[in-house]
């Protein structure tokens, strides 16, 4: 997609957000009046985690390590719906401080910031990917390019309904990388919403490997205990 055509769309989130959802002094999540994004009540319930962790590529000892904000519980879950499902871009902007606080805290050094892609179908029926507004917002708020560097097929089952083992194999060949970038050698931050059992990340990292960059680091917002 066209970089101005991105911006475009951003703008137009952004715009419509403002006039939908007016950040207006009041707790996201509790709706209770409150000067910063959450309430002390709401904002104490999150479980924030606090290292990192890892995944391991099969058939090599290629760790890929993971970061995530906090665990998929109580005001952060709530807010992680109401952002995906409602449209509440309020929510987008308190990710993204979020996610700055962590890369800064851990000192997360990447040359090039990207995201998990969603399905067509997916996309038409929300209005936009997540992981995609996330990743655009965390770039411009650490001025940091974004690109979107991988595609995915349509066809892969719901992974909610599947196991553990199920979710890997269902992934298997769904997402490529797009030939657009030169990205050898290149650190990617990879963008995702919620972390799981890993398999979105482990697949997109496994193909991004192939192509010779340097390194892959996953940073999602939320992680599930699944
Ligand atoms: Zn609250």
């Amino acid at each position: 997609m066209g970089k101005r055509l991105v911006q475009l769309i951003k703008l137009c989130f952004e715009g419509f957000s403002d006039i939908v959802f007016p950040f207006c002094g009041r707790c996201l999540c509790c709706e209770s009046i409150s000067i910063n994004y959450l309430c002390s009540k709401c904002s104490s319930k999150i479980s924030y985690v606090k290292t990192p962790y890892y995944i391991n590529l099969c058939e090599s000892s290629i760790k890929i390590k993971c970061y995530s904000v906090a665990y998929y519980s109580h005001s952060f879950k709530k807010l992680l719906l109401k952002f995906k499902y409602k449209g509440n871009f309020n929510c987008s902007d308190y990710f993204v401080s979020q996610m700055k606080e962590c890369i800064e805290r851990n000192n997360i050094q990447f040359d090039i910031i990207s995201y998990v892609p969603s399905t067509k179908k997916i996309v038409r029926k929300r209005g936009f990917n997540q992981s995609e507004v996330l990743a655009l917002k965390l770039a411009e708020a650490l001025n940091k390019k974004c690109c979107s560097l991988l595609m995915r097929k349509e066809g892969a089952m719901e992974q909610k309904k599947l196991s553990r083992e199920d979710r890997l194999n269902n992934l298997k060949g769904i997402f490529s990388v797009k030939d657009a970038f030169n990205i050898k050698n290149k650190k990617i931050l990879l963008i995702d919403d919620v972390f799981t059992t890993g398999a979105t990340v482990y697949h997109c990292s496994e193909q991004l490997l192939s192509k010779d960059v340097f390194e892959v680091i996953i940073l999602t917002l939320a992680k599930s205990n699944v």
